[in-house]
């Protein structure tokens, strides 16, 4: 009797670590509290009561006041909080710890692709976690497109769904940010094609990254031609340097441009300074500064 407000204090610590994690969805817990001791007013077997949903029920066990109180409890949800999808939390029954142990909860549902939908989620995200991958699971009711643009937004570089007929054919469907591309992925072998395909974003997004600088790097001879080249395209001008403040100054003040860096692999692509025509030193990387 001690251990039937179990469900009601499930309910409290589970909206607890949805606050203290900050975890982004809508949740409302009801919470029916009761008590059956013996008074002049208790029900007795054989009393019939009404339950706010409308239902009578006849009592035949005067030890079932949890359930009474719950399907009210939900009744309120559904109808006053306006719940769409309602999760209860209860220890109704002894025989479900005779069965499974102290450890293992009996779950049952009324909408059983929801929950299989759930649970197969759960359990593709503890198999990437295990595998030391950072995975996040949205189950939100929120609609397969919303959800599409909000992880792409977020730069999420894979995303993993299932649907029901994905699980029948024992599959996922992993899709990348950078490309857009989509893969139907056997179950079995989402660790490894994860890891792959992460490191596959990985790569197409240095090599995009690394054109696009080739692209915008360009040799210049003179600082005539750094000037032209930042009003007409803009980029990097890659030119020689002589070393000296002035010249550095000076590249300023007649092109608009500042060192950017200092190549570790040097080039040689003139033998003077862009600026002073004195002996160059280094190869060296301009651009605006914004
Ligand atoms: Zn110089």
């Amino acid at each position: 009797m001690k251990g039937d407000m179990a469900g009601g204090a499930a309910v409290c610590g589970a909206v607890l670590a949805l606050a203290e994690n900050r975890v982004p969805v809508n949740v409302t817990a009801v919470i029916p509290a009761v008590e059956n001791r013996i008074s002049p007013a208790s029900f007795l077997p054989d009393d019939v009561i009404g339950s706010m949903s409308g239902k009578t029920i006849e009592v035949g066990n005067t030890d079932a006041e949890g359930r009474l109180i719950l399907a009210d409890g939900l009744t309120w949800a559904a109808r006053e909080e306006k719940c769409t999808r309602l999760v209860d939390a209860a220890t109704l029954t002894g025989a479900i710890w005779a069965m499974l142990g102290y450890v293992t909860a009996g779950v049952m549902a009324s909408d059983d692709g929801w929950y299989g939908r759930l649970e197969a989620a759960a359990a593709l995200l503890k198999r990437l976690q295990k595998a030391g991958i950072r995975a996040k699971m949205d189950d939100s009711d929120q609609s397969m497109g919303w959800k599409a643009a909000q992880y792409e937004m977020k730069g999420v570089p894979l995303r993993v769904e299932i649907g029901p007929k994905d699980m029948e054919k024992g599959q996922c469907c992993i899709c990348r940010r950078d490309s857009g591309e989509k893969r139907f992925v056997p179950l079995d072998q989402l660790e490894d094609d994860v890891r792959w395909l992460l490191d596959d974003v990985h790569k197409s997004l240095y090599a995009r990254a690394k054109k696009n600088l080739e692209d915008h790097t360009r040799v210049c001879l003179t600082v005539e031609e750094v000037k032209q080249f930042m009003e007409a395209e803009g980029g990097f001008a890659k030119t020689m340097w002589c070393g000296e403040l002035d010249c550095e100054l000076a590249m300023k003040e007649k092109a608009g441009v500042t060192s950017r860096c200092m190549p570790l692999e040097q080039e040689h692509v003139a033998d003077v300074c862009v600026c002073c025509g004195k002996p160059a030193k280094h190869s060296i990387l301009w651009g605006v500064a914004y």
